[in-house]
């Protein structure tokens, strides 16, 4: 069974989780065009190798938190909070 590490909590079974999507993701303003509205709606990275997304420690304490998340081997490099920059991600990929 795959563990994940709460940041809150610490290391907790993945079935007490709900994954909530790529994080890091901006909505833009109401005056964008319709291609960058379409864009943000329904376009997402697919990326190969480590991502940044959104748990939510669903079962546990309910916090959300951003997560960098292999997807070929699905260890996870690190968990921070929803607040943090996205350098964590450039810096797991290194
Ligand atoms: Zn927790």
């Amino acid at each position: 069974m795959l563990q994940i590490e709460c940041p809150y909590c610490g290391v907790r079974d993945e079935q007490e989780f709900t994954f909530g999507g790529p994080s890091h993701v901006e909505r833009p303003t109401p005056e964008c065009s319709d291609e960058v509205w379409t864009a943000y709606l329904y376009f997402r990275e697919n990326a190969r190798g480590p991502h940044a997304e959104r748990w939510c420690h669903s079962f546990g304490c309910g916090q959300w938190f951003n997560a960098v998340r292999d997807t070929v081997t699905h260890v996870f490099h690190r968990v921070y909070a929803i607040g943090e920059a996205r350098r964590e991600l450039e810096e797991s990929r290194q």
